[in-house]
């Protein structure tokens, strides 16, 4: 059987029969917007990452735009936030022409770096949008407190870190708000798109579940504020419910696979900080290697495929251009982007295809080291 990057067919199989009944309920019912199952799961999900409210919504992408339109973002304002990322991150940010200020990132973690922030602040700063890359939380610790001490807000891009864990703590729970992907290839993925915002803070959320539905109030064809269509399909509420139960075991699995890349590789390529008291999902399980063309090749001959997580820094990207940031701006995010690669990664990759992955990996690297005459 072929190696998927991310083998949504297996899950399918394996799920069938509790996903069909979940999605057999909803269209008897033919209650197809929110209603009963979106409810179910935004409790669910709040009281597993410990908030107080979870607003269910059309996608990761969305859950961060609306989280920034809690906080009343306006043309002009600076978020800080990472140049290594998904582009969603920075997306919204320039969507509401606000200025997206970008700071480069650690080169173990992959993570936005707390002494740039810092560098980065303005009087024209308003938040901070701090990703945790592949899974692993980024410093919230420091952030918070930086953010803190300078009166901004904290919104934490966990679209890749659903179950991840810092300092005892849920991602989704580490900021002032919290927002998801349920994209399928995400570690909670639905089928089709879908997101979440978590917060403790009762006003925002009952400004984002306005916003999500035209800016409604509490009477019918009553709008308070201009919003948007943006509502958690209740047909892939009912997937994540049903997949639910399994998550856990899910965690699991990724947490052995990743461990065991971790030790036979490491000799080979740069493999990613295993956190030894927080929990990554690895979302990405993501190398760095000098000939990343060369390795990413020898594996694509072997059918095992590979893809960048990212082959361009935001800064570098042609939408950004207007910001002025050449290269050279930011050296780490640079330098990683030109090394990284990521390896298949899922919950129901079979340990024999996971020693033909290492054991290709291995021969390639020894092949380009004798021939580099090392
Ligand atoms: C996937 C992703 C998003 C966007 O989520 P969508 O559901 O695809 O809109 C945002 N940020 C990061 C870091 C992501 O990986």
């Amino acid at each position: 059987m072929a190696i998927e990057f991310v083998d949504l067919k297996r899950q399918y199989q394996k799920y069938k029969p509790q996903i069909q009944a979940q999605l057999e309920e909803v269209m008897s019912q033919a209650s197809f917007i929110l209603g009963a199952k979106v409810k179910e799961l935004e409790e669910t999900l709040a009281q597993y990452v410990g908030v107080k409210y979870a607003v269910g919504c059309a996608s990761g992408t969305d859950a961060l735009w609306l989280a920034l339109k809690a906080y009343d973002v306006k043309p002009g304002d600076e978020i800080i936030t990472t140049t290594f990322s998904f582009i969603a991150t920075a997306e919204v940010i320039a969507g509401l022409k606000a200025v997206p200020v970008f700071v480069d990132i650690d080169e173990e973690t992959y993570n936005i770096r707390p002494d740039q922030i810092k560098a980065a602040i303005t009087a024209k700063t308003r938040g901070i949008i701090a990703v945790n890359l592949f899974g692993l939380c980024a410093d919230f610790d420091q952030i918070l407190a930086i953010a803190k001490e300078r009166g901004l807000f904290v919104i934490e891009d966990a679209a890749q870190s659903f179950g991840s864990e810092y300092q005892g703590r849920k991602a989704c729970a580490l900021a002032d708000m919290g927002c998801t992907s349920f994209f399928p290839a995400k570690p909670f993925g639905c089928y089709g798109d879908g997101g979440m915002i978590f917060t403790n803070d009762e006003n925002k959320a009952r400004v984002i579940r306005s916003l999500r539905v035209h800016g409604a109030g509490q009477e019918r064809y009553q709008h308070e504020r201009v919003g948007v269509n943006s509502r958690l399909d209740t047909l892939q509420a009912a997937v994540l419910l049903a997949k639910w139960s399994f998550f856990p075991e899910e965690i699991s699995r990724r947490q052995e696979i990743a461990g065991y890349y971790t030790k036979h590789l490491r000799d080979f390529v740069k493999t990613p900080l295993m956190p030894s008291e927080d929990r990554c999902v690895f979302a990405q399980y993501s190398v760095r290697f000098q000939h990343r063309k060369v390795l990413m090749e020898f594996l694509r001959q072997n059918a095992i495929p590979t893809a960048i997580h990212y082959p361009k820094p935001l800064h570098l990207q042609e939408a950004f251009r207007y910001l002025n940031k050449g290269p050279g701006s930011f050296p780490s995010a640079e330098k990683v982007s030109e090394e990284i690669f990521s390896l298949p990664m899922h919950p129901f990759l079979e340990s024999l295809e996971q020693d033909f992955i290492i054991q290709s990996i291995k021969t390639c690297c020894e092949r380009l080291k004798t021939k580099a005459g090392v």
